[in-house]
């Protein structure tokens, strides 16, 4: 069964679409945490944004990066928190991958994302270096070598 996202893609249930491509569609979130609560999809479904293809990526991040400041210009916000709840157990519901923009005022006493994890401990040192070696080990496109832990 296709997502409620795929629903919208093919018309099949209402948006507010605000911005169309070939492979992306953005329209107002139905529960807005504040006005103008964007969110950003690719077309084709993808749970997460580790399934999003190479070819794919791109155009998500063009529209977010046009989306943005136009979101934030349409309700007059001083700022907007940008971010993806990538699986369940970050709070994804809809598992088709979306790209939430949620206007932020000056006033709105939401804080910043790290209030999400303000019981968490923090992480030492060597374990930092470790996580860090292993990231800059991994292989991926462009950036494979030449990186070095400043830790
Ligand atoms: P998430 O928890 O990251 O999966 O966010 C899912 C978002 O989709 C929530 O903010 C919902 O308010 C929003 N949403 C669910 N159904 C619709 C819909 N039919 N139209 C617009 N937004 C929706």
């Amino acid at each position: 069964m296709s997502t409620i996202f795929s629903q919208i893609v093919e018309g099949e249930i209402p948006a507010r679409v605000v911005y169309e491509d070939e492979t992306t569609i953005a329209f107002l979130d139905a529960n807005p945490l504040a006005p103008g609560h964007t969110l950003v999809i690719p077309k084709d479904e993808y749970e997460r944004l580790n399934d999003v293809p190479d070819d794919v990526a791109p155009d998500l991040y063009a529209a977010i990066h046009q989306l943005v400041p136009a979101v934030e210009d349409a309700v007059d916000a001083d700022a907007s928190t940008v971010a993806f709840n990538n699986g369940a157990e970050a709070g994804q519901e809809v598992p088709h991958v979306h790209c939430h923009i949620v206007p932020r005022f000056d006033d709105d006493r939401a804080g910043p994302i790290h209030g999400m994890f303000a019981e968490t401990g923090s992480i030492d040192s060597e374990s930092l270096e470790d996580i860090a070696t292993d990231l800059s080990e991994t292989e991926l496109d462009d950036i494979a070598d030449g990186i070095e832990s400043r830790v």
